[in-house]
């Protein structure tokens, strides 16, 4: 199409020059408010998942605004090897004060492969500064993500965003132990304790396995995400794990462990996407004191530097966004509707007469972060014609104007079995909205499936 005087397309009709993540073409987002997001083409979304459960305010918050006008007129850059600067400084600030003593310090990077990357090396640094630099193994979990930089990777294990880099990825440092994931893997003559105990036992052969004092750290989400579909572990689990993990408000508290972790307090955690809501790119890694004393005795440094560790307007947005958290009593209001929200994807997915029952395996999660799994082993006879579910329901949904997060591979740890979807709402989600989310989500499903049942 020909670009005209009323065309306000970029493009015009032109291929887009950029290198894109995605096989098909995108459509382009013009203006954003709440949770609506208006596209070039003239359609209005709503977006139920904050892109990749980042938008935990949407978009457009006033308070946001401001604080990224306010502090453009105040100071955009300074090198932090130079200079440090307020907002950095009382981001920090707030973080630890609103970790229940659980951080000491913070460290900021610019997302969370960096945050990841910085915890791996941090944990490297913690031991080199107490003298104990024979430690040089991680352990992770199968069917775990965390991040995409070629380390990151490696502790991952997530098959198919590994597949293209196997031969580079790093597996004399890095060894994995089974996902907690007992729906798939608590065998039918065990209870939830047997298996949290087999999982705790696996952990520490693979410490035995590898001696014991060559190993840096164990790592897991509190909350698995997309690899899987929000997947808390068992009960108990985090306890006989003690680890490092996940949060920022997306499981109705700040940090995931306060629900989901057993109240286990991480020795250093990553956080990313809900810290800059999406305003900003930003990651921080907190530790705990024990960490923390370590450095300071130590280095009294961290051997870590990023051009944008703590820039100033990132550092701004992301105060911004979790004060609007705290002052709009945000997580309580993400709790709630998100319960409602599951009550409604129970009745719809699960209730009488619906369609889509016997093939949803799990509806699981907490606060605004929610994974529906379905399973169609059962049903050889449905034809996907070479789309998985998931995808087919994420475009179903997109063409009745919702954004939600298809997502395979998460049902065997060799990542090619699985069907789940994902849904996170921002966390000032009103009741009518969570309706309108709820209705367009199963009716997308219905749709998918009454095109694939013969
Ligand atoms: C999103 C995510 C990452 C990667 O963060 P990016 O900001 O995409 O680099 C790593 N680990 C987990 C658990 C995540 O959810």
């Amino acid at each position: 199409m020909a670009p005209t005087t009323t065309d306000t397309s970029v493009l015009g009709g032109k291929p887009s020059a950029i290198l894109h993540r995605t096989p098909w073409r995108l459509p382009i987002a013009k203006h954003a408010e709440g949770i609506y997001i208006d596209l070039e083409d003239g359609r209005r979304v709503i977006d139920a998942v904050g892109g990749a459960a980042v938008a935990c305010i949407g978009n457009g918050h006033p308070k946001v605004q401001q604080a990224i006008k306010d502090q453009v007129d105040k100071v955009s850059y300074v090198y932090n090897m130079q200079l440090s600067n307020q907002p950095a400084e009382a981001l920090a600030q707030n973080l630890i004060a609103s970790s229940q003593g659980a951080f000491e310090l913070a460290g900021f990077v610019s997302g969370g492969t960096e945050a990841m990357e910085s915890v791996i090396k941090l944990a490297i640094q913690y031991y080199a500064d107490l003298g104990q630099p024979k430690r040089v193994n991680f352990i992770g979990r199968r069917l775990s993500f965390h991040g995409n930089s070629l380390a990151t990777l490696s502790l991952s294990y997530h098959p198919a965003r590994r597949a293209l880099v196997t031969e580079h990825l790093d597996t004399t440092h890095f060894h994995h132990v089974s996902p907690a994931y007992a729906k798939r893997f608590q065998k039918p003559d065990e209870t939830e304790e047997q298996y949290v105990e087999r999982l705790r036992q696996e952990l520490e052969d693979k410490f035995i396995a590898l001696g014991p004092d060559t190993v840096i750290g164990f790592v897991a989400e509190t909350v698995v995400g997309a690899t899987t579909g929000v997947l808390p572990a068992p009960k108990g689990y985090f306890k006989a794990m003690k680890s490092i993990m996940s949060g920022m408000g997306r499981m109705g508290t700040l940090h995931a462990w306060e629900s989901f972790g057993d109240g286990v307090k991480p020795d250093i955690q990553a956080v990313a996407k809900g810290l800059g809501g999406g305003y900003a790119s930003i990651g921080a890694v907190l530790l705990s004191k024990k960490v923390a004393d370590a450095i300071r005795d130590g280095s009294g440094f961290w051997k870590h530097g990023h051009t944008y560790q703590g820039q100033p307007i990132a550092t701004a947005t992301a105060l911004a966004v979790q004060k609007v958290i705290e002052e709009e009593n945000l997580l309580e209001n993400i709790r709630t509707q998100g319960a409602y929200l599951e009550s409604l994807l129970e009745k719809g997915l699960r209730g009488p007469n619906a369609i889509a029952a016997p093939y949803t395996f799990d509806i699981r999660g907490g606060g605004g972060f929610w994974g529906i799994e379905f399973d169609f082993t059962q049903a050889p006879s449905l034809d996907f014609k070479g789309t998985p579910f998931g995808l087919r329901v994420q475009a179903r949904a997109l063409e009745l104007g919702l954004i939600i997060m298809g997502m395979t591979g998460g049902a065997n740890v060799e990542g090619s079995q699985g069907d789940h979807i994902l849904l996170a709402p921002a966390y000032n989600v009103r009741k009518e909205e969570v309706e309108k989310i709820a209705g367009i989500f199963v009716q997308s499903v219905e749709d998918v499936l009454r095109e694939v049942i013969p």
